[in-house]
């Protein structure tokens, strides 16, 4: 079911509940920043999440509310996967939604890291 992104952050949300080691992921990544792990139901060979370590609903949450530490530090972190899974040369694909129209699902900041094949265009 989609989110409603201007709704305040929930703490119970899957993705918090992650981060508090509450629930097993498949980690790949982690620093102080960010924690990357594969998502639960792939949609390409590679498929993996990035989330930040603080409480954010959506790009534009963490972008309004974020410190210059902590955006840093998250773009950084995604780049580090990307590099880190050989998808650089390659090519890959970051995806964030947010709220209704997007159909986010967790309200917590992600960006889908896709890669592993030709992805083909970009479809609405
Ligand atoms: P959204 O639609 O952009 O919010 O994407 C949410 C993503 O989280 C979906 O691709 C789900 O498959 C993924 N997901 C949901 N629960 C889990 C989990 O427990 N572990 C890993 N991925 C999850």
């Amino acid at each position: 079911m989609a989110v409603d992104a201007t709704q305040p952050y929930d703490d119970q949300n899957i993705f918090a509940k992650i981060l508090r080691g509450e629930i097993p992921n498949r980690t790949v990544f982690e620093d102080e920043w960010a924690l990357a792990f594969h998502d639960i139901n792939p949609q390409a060979p590679i498929h993996i999440l990035v989330i930040p370590k603080g409480a954010y609903v959506s790009w534009d949450d963490f972008s309004a509310k974020g410190s210059e530490a902590e955006i840093a530090g998250f773009i950084r972190a995604v780049g580090h996967v990307a590099r880190e899974q050989g998808l650089v040369a390659p090519g890959y694909r970051l995806l964030a939604n947010a709220g209704i129209n997007s159909h986010q699902e967790v309200p917590h900041l992600h960006v889908h890291l896709f890669g592993g094949k030709a992805l083909g265009p970009m479809l609405m």
